[in-house]
């Protein structure tokens, strides 16, 4: 069978990282009798220099017509003093708003190989950090109306939430929890929020519908405190759009590297869109050394979400695993300054971590 996947290469790392994972994928291909094609389209400050918008028609087409989307990153000075309408992350709110994505999803899961960059105590982590939010992604104050007054002397963002919205969301939540261990959290403000009552609400009603998913519900400011005092207790975390964009940067640093982490955005059909969780990192650009493994994870829940080749996304995370047991490490996992001297040409940059993943495969 033959998957047609639309690659957004984009910016600064980008490019580089996507190129691994393609390869990767063509290896798992080879490996398990299946063809991927790949179609790059512009999206970003890529296209805002070929084409002056951030994200074409054509590329907007291209992605909804693919089978899956593999999306690099976004971004950077260059096009940072450009006004919001005209930047690089518009493409981002374009495709997700343009595919119908409305959940994200995204694991927070600490290797054990790399479980020394954990920045918290080994007894708070225990044995081990494995979670997964569910961001809703198409609603809230990120979408909501927004202004300012003529005088510029006021400006206001609205957080807005239908029914509808929020239910498939808590389900894709429910769903997720009944996979894994059989907790779900939802998390909010509703001593403050009238949205985040109606998300109670909405979750007391389909409650009994999975009556083996031990439920809950926190507060932002304290899940944020209890997702480094003790982030074992979580399992999934659903919650709305702004609120799951910070706790998901919270949870992956938790992690330790936020080059390792993978990420899904699904609708109910059509292709979903795949991207690591990581931005561009212009810091790094164009030197070798950004992580791929973050990007090869995502081609892992690409089979996994999008083609259910359940096997083939299990031989991607066998074989970076096997890769990390092996002592391979990129420059943002490589430790401290003495762990890095350590690792000698152990050490590697991104297209040598990329070949080690195929040749694992
Ligand atoms: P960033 O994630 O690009 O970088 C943060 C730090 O992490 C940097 O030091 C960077 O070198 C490092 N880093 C990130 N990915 C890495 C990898 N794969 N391997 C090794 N190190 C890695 O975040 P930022 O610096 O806040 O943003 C840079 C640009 O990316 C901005 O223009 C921002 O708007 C954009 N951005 C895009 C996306 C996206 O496309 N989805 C997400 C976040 C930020």
């Amino acid at each position: 069978m033959n998957y047609r996947i639309v690659t957004i290469p984009g910016d600064g790392i980008g490019p580089d990282i996507v190129h691994e994972g393609c390869r990767v994928l063509e290896a798992v291909g080879k490996k398990f009798g299946h063809s991927f094609s790949f179609s790059p389209v512009l999206a970003g400050g890529a296209a805002l220099d070929a084409t002056g918008e951030p994200l074409p028609q054509s590329s907007l087409d291209a992605c909804c017509a693919a089978d899956a989307v593999l999306l690099g990153a976004v971004g950077g000075p260059k096009w940072d003093t450009l006004p919001g309408a005209k930047r690089p992350e518009k493409a981002l709110l374009g495709l997700r708003a343009g595919m119908k994505v409305y959940a994200n999803l995204r694991p927070a899961l600490m290797f054990r190989q790399l479980s020394a960059a954990c920045p918290l105590k080994a007894e708070v982590v225990g044995s081990g950090l494995d979670i997964l939010i569910v961001r809703e992604l198409t609603g809230g104050i990120y979408f909501g109306d927004r202004g300012r007054s003529p005088d510029n002397s006021s400006a206001w963002d609205t957080e807005a939430y239908s029914v509808p919205e929020i239910a498939r969301v808590v389900k894709i939540g429910f769903e997720s929890a009944m996979k894994r261990k059989k907790r779900l959290c939802v998390v909010d403000k509703a001593n403050i929020l009238e949205t985040s009552r109606l998300w109670r609400e909405v979750t007391e009603s389909m409650k009994g519908d999975y009556p083996e998913v031990a439920l809950s519900y926190m507060y932002v400011d304290n899940a944020a405190m209890q997702l480094v005092r003790n982030p074992a207790q979580f399992d999934v975390i659903a919650t709305s759009n702004m609120f799951g964009d910070i706790l998901s940067d919270e949870a992956s640093q938790i992690t330790g590297s936020i080059g390792m982490l993978a990420s899904a955005s699904l609708g109910d059909s059509g292709p979903g869109l795949y991207e690591p969780i990581h931005g561009s990192a212009p810091d790094i650009a164009g030197k070798d050394l950004a992580n791929p493994l973050a990007t090869i994870l995502t081609c892992a829940m690409l089979l996994r979400y999008s083609f259910g080749l359940e096997a083939e996304a299990k031989a991607i995370e066998g074989a970076v695993e096997k890769v990390l047991d092996a002592g391979w490490r990129t420059g943002d996992i490589a430790g401290s300054a003495a762990d890095r001297a350590a690792l000698g040409d152990k050490l590697v940059g991104t297209k040598k971590m990329g070949d080690l993943v195929v040749s694992a495969i």
